[in-house]
């Protein structure tokens, strides 16, 4: 059975196509990039996912070498994300699986990222720290469903690093923001005391980001210093509520996915506190960590498996999508 999957929450329009096997087949990526200095621009964003759709899956088929009448169903992303990017990869899937005649599958994007990690790191059953520029959740299955055991009150980690990075003049063509704080972390020298913010099993981010926005204001400190401070705070508070997932689910698997798990300090403060747990520690490789089809095009195999079908009236997209709300029947209960 062939997959093909379409991923549009936000800036990354993502295709991939896998088989039933896990062989991965093709793993195209186009990425919107907004105007110098500001954040994602939802219409915009949208306006260039409709814009790059029908080449993005050309380019799949060509590099899987299938023609569209291989494909046997059709996956997409039906939240959570930005209302009109979602809506462009919805009315993209509903299409193709119109044309091709095949089945259409709607995934909890979140869910897809741990089941695509739980196949490629060779997982049975991991806590999950999924970090990126839209979403922070703390992962892990319990009875029939992913439940949510912490989060971000406000914004996402990545977002947090992301504005800094802006705020502090930062900018590389090459490397995502967050890369960009991480290599100035690496000069930082001096660790300047910061909020730490959790919440019960909670975390929150937009008061630190104003406090060490303000920093940045007031010139006291190195950027680099600042980086440093920040990305040392944000992630203790990360791995903190991390930890306290793994003792209260007893399980003894760490993984960590979404684009800020591509960071070799916040890999290295997890793999210190999974050791410390006699866990496994789990990081994945970029192509798969960040948004991507692929991770689409495998969550639809493992329902399509297991007997669920998408109606076509339920294909509509829900920005609000939670974990929760999908009963996971792909896997047995514990
Ligand atoms: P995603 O939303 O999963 O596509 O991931 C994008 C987010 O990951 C953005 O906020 C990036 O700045 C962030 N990111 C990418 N590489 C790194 C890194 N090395 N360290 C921290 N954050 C990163
Ligand atoms: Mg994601």
């Amino acid at each position: 059975m062939i997959s093909i999957g379409i991923e549009s929450s936000a800036d990354k329009l993502g295709i991939g196509i896998i088989t039933n096997k896990g062989d991965i087949l093709a793993n195209v990526k186009k990425t919107y990039k907004p105007p110098h200095g500001s954040g994602i621009h939802p219409r915009e964003a949208a306006e260039f996912h409709s814009m790059n759709i029908a080449d993005a899956i050309g380019k799949a088929l060509k590099e899987a070498k299938i023609s569209s009448e291989m494909i046997d169903l059709v996956s997409f992303t039906k939240g959570p994300g930005l209302g009109p990017c979602l809506r462009v990869g919805a009315v993209a899937a509903r299409t193709l699986s119109l044309a091709i005649n095949k089945p259409l599958i709607a995934v909890n994007h979140p869910i897809a990222h741990v089941e695509i990690g739980r196949y490629v790191g060779n997982l049975e059953d991991p806590v999950v720290l999924y970090v990126s520029g839209g979403n922070t959740q703390i992962i892990a299955y319990s009875e029939g469903r992913y439940r949510v055991f912490g989060e971000t009150l406000d914004i996402p980690v990545g977002n947090c690093l992301d504005v800094f990075g802006r705020n502090a003049g930062l900018s590389d063509s090459k490397h995502p923001m967050g890369r960009v704080v991480e290599l100035e972390a690496l000069k930082g020298k001096k660790y300047i005391s910061i909020p730490y913010v959790i919440k019960g099993m909670d975390v929150s981010f937009s008061g630190i980001l104003t406090h060490v926005s303000k920093l940045l204001q007031n010139g006291s400190h190195t950027i680099q210093d600042l980086s440093f401070s920040l990305q040392e705070t944000v992630f203790a508070m990360l791995v903190e509520v991390t930890e306290r997932a793994l003792a209260h689910t007893k399980k003894n698997e760490v993984m960590v996915t979404g684009g800020v798990a591509s960071n070799n300090r916040l890999k290295e403060m997890l793999e210190c506190m999974a050791s410390s747990h006699d866990a496994r520690f789990k990081g994945l490789n970029a192509d798969l960590a960040i948004d991507n089809g692929v991770m689409i095009a495998w969550l639809g195999i493992l329902m399509f498996q297991s007997g669920i079908r998408t109606k076509i009236e339920d294909t509509l997209v829900d920005q609000h999508f939670r974990p929760e709300d999908v009963e996971v029947v792909w896997r047995e209960s514990a």
